[in-house]
């Protein structure tokens, strides 16, 4: 054991079965330790810093800016998984500085208009490798953000790297994404992802008016919450009913998702990161029956809330946006930023144009339709 090593908090503080800092593969381009901040911790600060995470503040997650001022931004969605990937992990005795970067960059590389803007530009990529906003977020920390002088990229460390990669590659059914499991730390930040969006889109619906309370309680879940609520306050008006709600929500899923993983933790005993990675399942889930009532859940979303007029109308939008857009960039009729052009020669039109849309806010791709000043991609200054 190093000197560094033993002086750390983690030897006391994690669980054997936790990512150790000291015992991370690295960065592609090699850097100095720093003096103050661990590799984690500076991988952090680097999405936190990156241009790509702060446009995150005007992407839609599932409604678009324009519907009110309520509902959640790419960028509070972010936060949101954040906070409960790292009350998970430290229950966990899991490593939350690694938590931490992983759930800050899971949604860097959405474009413009939610999955509305996914599928427009998937659909523009076809012949191009298809896009994927998990892949998307790796082509973001690994080339496009332009930070560092020595390299492309924020050059991160390679376990966030690879738990981006395994995203991505779940998506894509690769044959690596069931040989071998993400690390525990990546795993939670999958776990808290579906959690957080469980939780807020309801509650951002029924403030825009497009699905009630009572529609709702159709759902265990939601029943379920509902109930507890009512036990817990006596008497609650449907507005305060409805945060109550939320906030049961969260907690039966979170509840749920640490004592089923804490469960399957102490069933199979890893010793080490290495061997949560050799099992062929995860072990950071929930319960089977929580699966299926957050299944249940979503479901009904689909059906009322994801495919609501309101929600259809802005798919629309986007793909007007941005499929003529790319085909104006594509054919020549429409000039990319500087920046964008000089990548043309090694990644090629077709994916230059895709990247450039996938950094566009939802503002920025909006007044796309009214001018052809290119957008800069690239904040400056900060
Ligand atoms: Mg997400």
């Amino acid at each position: 054991m190093s000197n560094r090593e033993a002086k750390s908090p983690e030897k006391w503080l994690l669980a054997p079965y936790a990512m150790r800092t000291a015992d991370s593969a690295g960065r592609i381009h090699e850097e100095s330790p720093h003096p103050y901040r661990n590799a984690y911790q500076r991988d952090r600060d680097r999405i936190v810093h990156s241009s790509a995470f702060r446009r995150l503040a005007h992407k839609t997650q599932v409604f678009l800016g324009t519907m009110g001022d309520y509902h959640r931004s790419r960028l509070t969605h972010t936060l949101e998984v954040t906070s409960i990937a790292r009350t998970v992990g430290r229950t966990l005795r899991l490593n939350e500085d690694l938590i931490e970067p992983l759930a800050l960059m899971h949604d860097i590389g959405h474009p413009p208009f939610g999955h509305a803007g996914e599928d427009v530009l998937n659909e523009c990529l076809a012949e191009h490798g298809g896009f994927d906003h998990n892949a998307q977020a790796l082509r973001i920390v690994e080339l496009l953000e332009r930070r560092y002088p020595k390299f492309p990229g924020l050059n991160l460390t390679r376990e966030v790297l690879s738990g981006q990669g395994c995203r991505a590659n779940k998506k894509s059914q690769t044959p690596e994404a069931t040989s071998k499991q993400p690390l525990l730390e990546v795993q939670v930040v999958d776990a808290a992802d579906n959690v957080a969006y469980d939780a807020h889109d309801p509650d951002d619906a029924i403030e825009m008016g497009l699905i009630s309370l009572a529609e709702l309680e159709e759902s265990h879940l939601w029943r379920e919450a509902t109930k507890k609520a009512k036990e817990r306050f006596a008497a609650l008006d449907a507005h305060d009913t409805r945060r109550a709600v939320v906030h049961g929500v969260i907690d039966l899923l979170v509840g749920d998702l640490i004592s089923a993983s804490a469960e399957r933790i102490r069933e199979h005993d890893p010793q080490s990161s290495g061997e949560v990675q050799s099992l062929s399942f995860p072990l950071v889930q929930g319960s089977r029956e929580m699966l299926e009532q957050q299944a249940e859940l979503e479901a009904l979303l689909f059906e009322q809330v994801y495919r609501h007029p309101q929600v259809l109308a802005q798919r629309e939008r986007a793909q007007q946006t941005l499929h003529s857009t790319f085909d104006a960039i594509v054919h020549g009729n429409r000039t990319l930023p500087q920046e964008s052009q000089a990548l043309v020669e090694s990644e090629g039109i077709q994916r230059v144009a895709g990247d450039y849309l996938a950094s566009l806010t939802d503002r920025s791709a909006l007044e796309l339709t009214t001018t052809n000043v290119p957008v800069a991609t690239v904040g400056t200054g900060e």
